[in-house]
């Protein structure tokens, strides 16, 4: 008898009928003789719900009690699937992550699993019970509860399967598997049977949305396999699995991109040394997350320094920027937040020539500037207008012919 990890997202039980339809797939597998642990995010758009009753009541709410009304969402769920399972003539169990004990550090809404006890799972399922389990909570030591970070329940989904030692961990959403680029933005994206730990951690990071990228470093680290499959078709999805060999052999994997971005400048700076360093670590102090970074070279003792920042920390960053400005005598901030950045990814450009100028190449043809350029070992990033971005996926995903069978 194996046991599975079965993670359903937002969209899966976004109404009645649609919860139904889990359970149903719940007691099938359940049927094959398997025992089921079933994780479940909030249904729909709750959490951007909740997010947005919040703002109603201060701009800047305070952390603990946000995790105390975003952990909500997953409790209606849990609940709403617990009933529809049982209705179906099963025994089923639903627990918050306070009541399994999914114990997390203190940094509320982006928390870490520290540890996950397995006595109440395996004592529910031993009852015979398909245990469900909220998704993206878990509490601290002082018993606040916290939330793990946009998309979270994959986290759940992957910590549990790694400490229960699940044969499976399948992740149910709304489209066929993970693609090459975003299905919705690009038709003719193609499904891919196969995708690497690193070559999704990377595409999750750069912002491809369907899977969050801390639950891939929690699988690549415990080697859990993943398979991301549609909650609403029998269909085998993909697996996200340890490098083999032959994957070197695709140039690129897919194509990530991210409408969240902002560009500051600041302009005729000093060039001195420690002006990069303080000005990096004033940012960090204040838990701002930089990206790109691109440093004119000097004249006349002075240049200008680029970098990009998530939107959500536009106006925190130009807050220090400004200070900044002041204290080391620089002529200008200057900000843009209309930028986007579009990736490619894949680990077979360790073992390829020529892979960014074939991207810079189309990129040009569609008339689409380059502002700023980053590269890791697989992958290669552009910072562009955000308004040419779908433009710019398309065009890419055409001149590596990602829409062909591999
Ligand atoms: P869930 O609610 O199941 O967690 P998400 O909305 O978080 O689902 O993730 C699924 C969505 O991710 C898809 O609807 C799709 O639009 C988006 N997406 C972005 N990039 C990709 C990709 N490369 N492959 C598949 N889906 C992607
Ligand atoms: N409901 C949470 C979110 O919207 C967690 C998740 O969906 O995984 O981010
Ligand atoms: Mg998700």
């Amino acid at each position: 008898m194996g046991l599975v990890v079965m993670k359903f997202g937002g969209s899966s039980v976004a109404n009645a009928e649609k919860i139904k339809n889990v359970a149903r797939r719940v007691i099938q597998t359940r049927d094959k003789g398997n025992r089921v642990v079933v994780v479940v995010s909030a249904p729909g758009d709750t959490t951007d719900d909740l997010i947005t009753m919040a703002e109603g009541i201060t701009p800047e709410p305070d952390p603990r009690e946000m995790d105390m009304l975003l952990a909500t969402g997953e409790q209606i769920s849990i609940a709403l699937l617990g009933m529809a399972i049982k209705d179906k003539g099963c025994k089923a169990i639903s627990l918050t992550g306070a009541q399994v004990g999914i114990l997390t550090d203190n940094t509320h809404s982006n928390a870490k699993v520290k540890h996950i006890p397995t006595d109440k799972i395996r004592k529910e399922l031993k009852r015979g019970n398909i245990v469900i389990v909220a998704g993206f909570q878990g509490v601290t030591e002082n018993e606040d509860i916290t939330t793990l970070g946009r998309g979270g329940s994959d986290l759940t989904a992957v910590a549990l399967a790694s400490v229960l030692k699940a044969d499976v961990c399948e992740i149910f959403t709304d489209v066929m598997g993970v693609y090459t680029t975003d299905p919705r933005v690009v038709p003719e994206a193609r499904k891919l049977d196969t995708i690497s730990y690193d070559e999704m951690l990377e595409m999750a990071g750069l912002g491809a949305q369907v899977m969050q990228a801390r639950s891939i470093e929690v699988a690549k680290k415990f080697n859990i396999d993943i398979h991301v499959r549609s909650t609403f078709s029998e269909a085998e999805g993909t697996f996200i699995t340890r490098e083999v060999q032959k994957m070197e052999d695709v140039v690129v994997r897919g194509i990530a991109s991210d409408k969240n971005q902002a560009k500051i400048s600041i302009i005729d700076l000093p060039d001195k040394p420690g002006e990069a360093a303080r000005m990096f670590k004033d940012l960090a102090d204040k838990h701002i997350n930089v990206d790109m970074i691109i440093q004119s070279s000097a004249s006349d003792g002075r240049n200008d320094i680029s970098f990009t920042v998530g939107h959500k920390d536009l106006s925190k960053t130009l807050e220090v920027m400004e200070r900044i400005r002041r204290e080391l005598g620089a002529k200008d901030v200057i900000h843009d937040s209309n930028v986007a950045k579009v990736s490619i990814v894949g680990v077979g450009m360790r073992s390829h020539v020529g892979v960014a100028a074939k991207m810079f190449s189309a990129l040009a043809r569609e008339g689409i500037n380059i502002e700023m350029i980053s590269t890791s070992e697989i992958k290669i990033s552009c910072v562009i207008k955000n308004t040419q971005v779908d433009k710019a996926v398309k065009a890419i995903h055409r001149v590596f012919n990602l829409d062909k069978k591999k």
